[in-house]
């Protein structure tokens, strides 16, 4: 019983929150679990979009669904993975670069205003740079612990979780990212050269009108 009334209660909220989001020019689908998130990005958006070259930013909602093993086995897609296990820095940080230009970029974002703006802190820059500009589409997949009432709320989540969650996350996988939050599990505004908190960006609204898909989901999904 109060699994559906909690359930209900997020409808709710994440109904008001499309209607808002879609005044901002985002174009908006609302599912209800990761499955669908899925199903939506690969049945609905991309051929919508007719986009035939795929990237993507940090995102575990996209990895954890299976979404970037379905788009990388899809014939007639070609999928840049910038995130892939081994290769070298330099090669990644390429691959970030000409992810820049694909048809369809796909990420996270680390917050959403009950006022429809995103709130994002990027350490390289890439996936903020992408939903700002280059990549012709953008798919934004997002659980409903991302909504947050203001920007003030926003930015206190990502400094004081977000971030130190995911600095303690990528270390796993790269010993050198070591700020004090890899420890502490608390942000003290480092000035480690390894820092992961680098450019914030809010976007208030797409341009062009429905550039920026967000596709919300009724569960607790990501960072
Ligand atoms: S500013 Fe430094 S300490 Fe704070 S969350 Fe970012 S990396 Fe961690």
């Amino acid at each position: 019983m109060e699994k559906l009334i909690d359930e209900k209660y997020w409808q709710r909220k994440l109904t008001r929150l499309k209607s808002t989001l879609e005044k901002n020019n985002f174009e908006v689908y609302l599912v209800q679990n990761a499955a669908e998130a899925k199903a939506v990005v690969l049945k609905e958006i991309i051929p919508k979009t007719g986009a035939r070259r795929i990237s993507m930013g940090d995102s575990l909602t996209a990895v954890n669904s299976g979404l970037f093993v379905d788009i990388k086995n899809q014939p007639g897609l070609e999928f840049l993975d910038t995130f892939e296990p081994g290769i070298p820095i330099m090669e990644a940080l390429e691959r970030r670069r000409q992810a820049l230009l694909m048809d369809l970029f796909i990420t996270g974002t680390n917050a959403v205003t009950e006022k429809g703006q995103l709130v994002n802190l990027d350490m390289v820059g890439n996936r903020v740079a992408a939903v700002t500009f280059g990549p012709r589409h953008v798919v934004i997949l997002m659980g409903r612990n991302k909504m947050t009432p203001d920007l003030e709320s926003a930015m206190e989540r990502v400094r004081s979780y977000s971030a130190p969650v995911n600095a303690i996350r990528h270390h796993v996988d790269h010993p050198e990212l070591d700020p004090p939050c890899v420890e502490t599990g608390v942000c003290s505004n480092c000035r480690n050269p390894m820092r992961i908190c680098n450019t914030w960006t809010i976007t208030e609204k797409s341009f062009p009108p429905g550039r920026i898909k967000i596709v919300l989901i009724n569960e607790d999904l990501g960072l």
